[in-house]
């Protein structure tokens, strides 16, 4: 038996090929594809918060970060 699967999907990071759970949603925005005002959400575990964090903000795209609580 496992505790996996239960009520509440929990938010799994979006980098490629990571099934960690996210700790934190990063709040961007693209100029050239969206309206200012448009928010897309990368979800990061710890390992990954700065990599797409610095992928994002590098390419001027970062707007917010926010933390993800459990459930
Ligand atoms: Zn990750």
């Amino acid at each position: 038996m496992t505790d996996a699967g239960g009520p509440g999907a929990a938010a799994v990071c979006s980098a490629k090929g990571c099934t960690q759970i996210a700790t934190v949603a990063l709040l961007w925005n693209n100029p050239k594809l969206h309206t200012a005002d448009r928010r897309k959400t990368w979800l990061a575990c710890d390992a990954h918060t700065r990599t797409l964090g610095d992928f994002l903000a590098a390419r001027g795209f970062l707007r917010e970060t926010a933390a993800v609580d459990g459930p």
